[in-house]
């Protein structure tokens, strides 16, 4: 339901074009497609994604023989799907928690997109599932950046390993193991600053941070996710092109997705990086944050 309500401004965007298509065209015909394919773009599918989905949508209508454009609307559903899952099925939303012992969550991302925030939702989830939770205020740049995790942490009720404004990210990030070892956490998620304007010192900061947690918890960090601000549209794709060379990054999380009326940038990300999208942002409660699911969104968009 919430995710269906987080989709509203994209869907109303979306599926009343693509019902107006439909009724304006009666045969599925070039011109339908072209206007098809407009509509993708203007919801920020991406064009070469556009491209793509147009092109396996005409041959599934040839190989059906669907004559009708009404027929086409359930074919469109099943290609975004396709396209998004794009052979990897098995490939899932879930993170990559460990049964046992700690699990190092790492969150990358530039400032405003909505990080400190999903680290925020991210903790209250674990922790209403009864998981022993710590944070890592790792973003020593930012002003401010430390006491916002800080009010997060107070709000969810979970602590935050910091250090000075200023202090090396790599040092916090070592305390924190230590202290999530000594507490027996099973959860710890770092913060980490979003400098994009110089990609070498971006590199090498989370490198350092990296290696620290590399060599104190054996498979760690299990997770690094990417935040997106899914309004800035083909700008969080460049982002995600970044951060992409600057570190492996195994997870999307994209959020104000309930922002924007251009949601498609979902298919675009998971098509044109091939990062999965595992959580999006609903808006800026504790509880608006949800596991992505490709068909519930792309049935979202239209029912
Ligand atoms: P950071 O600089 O990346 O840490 O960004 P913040 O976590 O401070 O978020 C920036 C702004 O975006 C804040 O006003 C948040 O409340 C808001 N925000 C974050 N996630 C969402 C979301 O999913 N939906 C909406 N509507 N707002 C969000």
């Amino acid at each position: 339901e919430k995710f269906r309500e987080g989709l509203t401004k994209t869907r109303d965007n979306f599926s009343n074009k693509v019902n107006d298509l439909v009724s304006r065209y009666r045969k599925v015909d070039e011109e339908f497609f072209e206007e098809l394919e407009e509509i993708l773009i203007q919801a920020d599918v991406g064009f070469e994604t556009v491209m793509e989905l147009v092109e396996e949508l005409k041959k599934e209508v040839k190989r059906r023989n669907i004559q009708d454009t009404k027929d086409v609307q359930g074919v469109i559903s099943e290609k975004l799907v396709e396209i998004y899952e794009n052979g990897s099925a098995d490939e899932s939303f879930q993170l990559n928690i460990q049964e046992d012992g700690l699990t190092v969550i790492l969150f990358v991302g530039v400032n405003g997109v909505g990080k400190t925030t999903t680290i925020g939702k991210l903790a209250h989830k674990f922790k209403s599932e009864g998981k022993n939770v710590l944070l890592a205020a790792g973003d020593t740049f930012r002003a401010g950046a430390i006491e916002q995790l800080e009010v997060w942490g107070e709000r969810v009720g979970v602590d935050v390993i910091k250090q000075a404004e200023g202090s090396d990210p790599a040092a916090v990030m070592y305390d924190a193991v230590q202290s999530a070892k000594s507490r027996k956490a099973d959860i710890l998620i770092c913060d980490t600053a979003g400098r994009l304007q110089n990609k070498v010192n971006l590199m090498k900061e989370l490198e350092k941070v990296k290696r620290v947690i590399e060599r104190e918890v054996t498979g760690a960090p299990h997770e690094v996710l990417l935040v997106l601000d899914a309004t800035t549209g083909q700008n969080a794709l460049i982002q995600a092109k970044t951060f992409k060379e600057a570190t492996d990054v195994s997870g999307i999380v994209l959020t104000k997705l309930d922002g924007t009326a251009k949601g498609g940038i979902v298919l675009a990300i998971r098509n044109e990086l091939n990062i999965p999208v595992k959580f999006v942002g609903l808006g800026e409660k504790m509880d608006d944050l949800q596991e992505f699911d490709p068909e519930r969104y792309v049935y979202g968009l239209f029912a």
